[in-house]
């Protein structure tokens, strides 16, 4: 076969259309539309955190992420362990926001020649360490070389019983919309540490004072995925309507939630959980804390909604939030303001396009 840079380009036309013009969600779509599911055993494909698979007396689920060198994380500043560490967390929280256990992981690694045996071993003892903390398995993976720094994909598998899955699409009106923890500190954090490292290339004798920021660092460089909620559903007998995890920002999970349940969504302002050290480093930055807990991406939190005869049993839990409910689709995706005000939410996200 002859190669032809061009015909490899765009085979179809001479038109172009650029990703950034239908991002990466419309990127998706456009590729779901030709792609058939022909398995009786695959109950979900494409469209939710996880993909979900019938396996007889329960459902496997199935989710993969990509964390690239310069893209995902930046080794100046995450340690490697860190690094190995988040990349089980990022698939953990997928799995947990279909609300199921982990159970197994793949882990593929690209390597460039500036990564030494000991590297790579730092890089483990963080994977091992996530794979102890949320009792799961390394089962496999790949190794290859790189021309461009450190590659990490990771594929989880975990279970669940049938009807314990929570997908996006099953909000219903007049569910309650819970989020857990605190929202924003991940982003926050990231600004912090990329201000310190400028602070440090311009004059590598100073050193970084990052005490004062601990909070909102760790959310960046350690976030931990909310396997504890997940427990405590099963404990307390709670299956919410819908789940999504909280990874590219509160208000692009709230329109997933939003599209896959044919829903309207309201939330109020200061129901909002941002902490403080979050709220303190954002104001400090010249940020607005309520814009960094809507769009700030990774804080990997879970977002949720439940039927409201189940608000009883998780009312008083301390790291549980009720933000808002499921409206008509017709009303809309909306925030009410601390002063009453209604307006529409954006869904900005976490472009990496
Ligand atoms: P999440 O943020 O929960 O990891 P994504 O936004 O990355 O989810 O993906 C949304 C859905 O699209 C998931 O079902 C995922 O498996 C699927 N997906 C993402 N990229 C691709 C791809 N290149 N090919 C097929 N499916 C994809
Ligand atoms: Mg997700």
């Amino acid at each position: 076969m002859r190669f032809n840079l061009l015909e490899i380009e765009n085979p179809m036309s001479k038109d172009r259309t650029e990703i950034s013009d239908i991002g990466e969600f419309g990127l998706i779509d456009l590729l779901n539309q030709k792609i058939s599911i022909k398995n009786p055993s695959t109950l979900k494909g494409i469209g939710d955190d996880a993909a979900v698979i019938d396996a007889g007396e329960h459902v496997k689920v199935l989710t993969t992420d990509l964390l690239l060198e310069g893209v995902h994380f930046d080794l100046s500043y995450a340690p490697l362990q860190h690094v190995g560490f988040k990349a089980v967390a990022v698939n953990v929280s997928d799995i947990a926001a279909m609300n199921a256990i982990p159970k197994q992981i793949t882990v593929s690694i690209a390597l460039s020649n500036r990564f030494s045996v000991e590297a790579v071993e730092a890089l483990y003892s963080g994977i091992n360490a996530a794979a102890t903390h949320y009792g799961i398995d390394v089962v496999g993976g790949d190794t290859t070389a790189s021309r461009s720094g450190l590659l990490i994909s990771i594929t989880a598998i975990g279970e669940a019983k049938k009807e314990d899955i929570a997908y996006r699409s099953g909000a219903k009106l007049n569910d309650i919309i819970c989020v857990t923890g605190d929202l924003g500190g991940a982003l926050v954090g990231l600004q912090i540490l990329e201000r310190e490292k400028q602070v440090y290339l311009a004059n590598p004798d100073m050193k970084p004072e990052l005490e004062k920021y601990n909070y909102v660092t760790a959310r960046q460089l350690k976030p931990d995925a909310r396997m504890d909620i997940i427990h405590e559903f099963r404990d307390l007998g709670v299956v919410p309507t819908s789940m999504i995890d909280v990874s590219d920002g509160l208000a692009s999970e709230l329109f997933h939630i939003a599209k896959a349940s044919s829903a309207g969504i309201t939330i109020y302002e200061d129901k909002l959980p941002i902490d403080k050290q979050t709220y303190e480093t954002a104001v400090e930055l010249g940020l607005d804390p309520i814009t960094c807990a809507l769009n700030g991406g990774e804080d990997y939190e879970l977002l949720f909604t439940i039927d409201q005869k189940d608000f009883a049993k998780l009312e008083k839990h301390p790291d549980i939030h009720f933000i808002g409910y499921i409206s008509k689709p017709e009303e809309g995706k909306v925030m009410v303001t601390k002063s009453g005000t209604v307006v529409n939410l954006k869904a900005q996200g976490w472009k990496h396009f």
